[in-house]
């Protein structure tokens, strides 16, 4: 697989397991808000997937998981390749994902290589292909999302919320794109200078709350991340 970071431990990324993080190296979104732009380009990754076996290998007693996150890991040639290896350690998969190749998902679903998905909602489907940065195939994106809700698995879908990009109405129309049941998390934008748009701003903390709540009126599974 093409690889080109990998974090030793978290304790934030996987909800409620300690994982490594896995950076595959690609991705066919440009998102103007990307925290991870040096890993849209498709090319070589940086880091050989033997050595980050190996270290996972040694340290599996310490760690519950592994989250695999990108670029876009569905994207991999040998994205099940790789996930069976780290199954086979014993240890735990939450994949990242644009949702953008249900192909994909079903077939890691199936063959029982992952535990949790994590998927991202770019915008409300008026505004998707803008906030995406290429032309994106809804119907890709709303299959991903019923296979999701159907797998079993445990699930989250969420949102990087740019004042530029999105209103309310965008967020209400995900959440009934989404669906009452599911988890939804907003997740603020914060600047850094690895964001492809230097222009882009994140909501006050009042505000992204306030929005929550008004969210919260129709869909209570909604909440807000990382503040
Ligand atoms: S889908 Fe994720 S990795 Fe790809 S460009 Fe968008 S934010 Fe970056």
């Amino acid at each position: 697989m093409e690889i080109s970071g990998f974090e030793k431990m978290t304790l934030t990324d996987y909800p409620g397991s300690v994982a490594a993080i896995v950076f595959t190296q690609g991705c066919n979104f440009k998102c103007p808000f990307c925290h991870n732009s040096n890993l849209i380009c498709f090319k070589n990754g940086t880091i050989d997937e033997n050595e980050i076996l190996d270290y996972l290998s040694k340290r599996k007693k310490m760690l519950d998981g592994v989250v695999i996150t990108g670029g876009e890991p569905t994207m991999q040639k040998d994205l099940v390749s790789f996930l069976n290896k780290v199954k086979e350690l014993g240890l735990k998969v939450k994949l990242d994902t644009n949702g953008v190749k249900p192909e994909v998902l079903k077939k890691i679903i199936e063959l029982n290589l992952i535990d949790y998905i994590a998927m991202d909602i770019k915008s409300s489907n008026n505004n998707y292909s803008v906030v995406s940065g290429v032309s994106v195939d809804l119907d890709k994106i709303s299959e991903s999302v019923k296979l999701i809700k159907e797998s079993g698995l445990d699930f989250e879908f969420r949102t990087t919320v740019v004042k530029n990009y999105h209103t309310l109405n965008d967020l209400l129309g995900i959440c009934e794109f989404v669906g009452k049941d599911s988890k939804y998390f907003l997740q603020n934008f914060e600047s850094s200078s690895r964001v492809l748009d230097a222009n882009l701003k994140g909501f006050t903390k009042d505000e992204l709350l306030e929005m929550c709540a008004k969210l919260n009126e129709k869909f209570p599974n909604v909440k807000v991340r990382g503040i």
